[in-house]
């Protein structure tokens, strides 16, 4: 089967989907995105997906490409297109085409979007989990508006690359201070010492991740203390557990810390416990 992936106005081939050289997307990474998980065919926290989309617009006064619900319309079709039962959508808006020019476009022109589809298999990631993974920790270089869900990615690029060469699946990026800020894809938690769950407080320092909105709620639910606040790579290496959350990867066990063993060295209780509820908990819409 082929793959389809909508382009301003078209499904196309994906092979031979393309913008022009001119978007401001290729030449200023001028734009933003979301990556929405697909599960049994339903889509995971859309309407916080879609909200945040519509945030990381306004705070770069790119216009809207389509209303809401024309826009949830285009996603439901690129995923039929592409029978997507367990996988991702990926919405990614620039603010168009335009002769170049670092000063945005005088006459205003039409944002670019760009939905496309990816299967996966989610018992992959099951064996991720029961393993747990490897981060390294690395100095944040980002800009100071990382709550901006922008596709200036060059700094996380940077990031993942390194924790690859160094037997590592995510890197914990690490602030001017020596407090953890998140991952290079993902946000960071621990379980203290004490026994709280910890999490960065939302600023302009983190993206607000959606799975850590509805992480959030679900340890509310369950009475536990959570505790929104920096938290140093001392603590994280005491810690009794530590876990990644985001859109493709859930909540992920993290059991080394550059090399060093967090906890029992096994996947925590807390992650596993949540990993395994968490899509009984999100919203679903299909
Ligand atoms: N932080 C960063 C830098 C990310 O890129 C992501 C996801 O891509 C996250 C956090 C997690 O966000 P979400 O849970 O919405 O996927």
């Amino acid at each position: 089967m082929s793959r389809i992936a909508y382009v301003n106005g078209s499904y196309v081939l994906h092979r031979d989907a393309m913008v022009h050289i001119e978007d401001r997307g290729y030449q200023f990474a001028d734009g933003v995105y979301e990556v929405c998980e697909v599960f049994r065919g339903a889509l995971i926290d859309e309407k916080r997906h879609f909200e945040r989309l519509a945030f990381s617009l306004a705070e770069l006064q790119i216009a809207a490409p389509l209303r809401a619900g024309a826009l949830a319309v285009v996603v439901r079709e690129v995923m039929a297109r592409n029978r997507i039962k367990n996988g991702f959508i990926y919405v990614q808006v620039t603010r168009g085409v335009a002769p170049r020019d670092h000063v945005f476009p005088q006459k205003p022109v039409r944002p670019s979007l760009v939905v496309t589809a990816r299967q996966v298999d989610p018992d992959k990631s099951e064996i991720s989990a029961r393993m747990g993974i490897n981060v390294i920790a690395i100095p944040d270089l980002r800009w100071k508006r990382v709550d901006i869900k922008s596709i200036a990615l060059l700094p996380n690029v940077l990031a993942r690359q390194h924790a690859r060469e160094h037997g590592a699946y995510e890197a914990w990026l690490i602030d001017s201070e020596g407090m953890v800020t998140e991952g290079a894809a993902s946000n960071a938690w621990i379980v203290s010492e004490a026994g709280s769950i910890v999490t960065r407080q939302i600023d302009h320092s983190i993206l607000r991740g959606i799975t850590r909105t509805t992480l959030i709620e679900i340890i509310a639910a369950y009475g536990l203390k959570l505790e929104e606040r920096k938290f140093s790579l001392e603590e994280a290496f005491a810690a009794r557990e530590a876990f990644i959350t985001g859109a493709t990867t859930l909540i992920m066990p993290v059991v080394r810390i550059d090399g060093q063993l967090i906890g029992t060295g096994a996947p925590g209780p807390v992650a596993t416990k949540f990993r395994a509820i968490f899509h009984d908990t999100a919203a679903r819409s299909s």
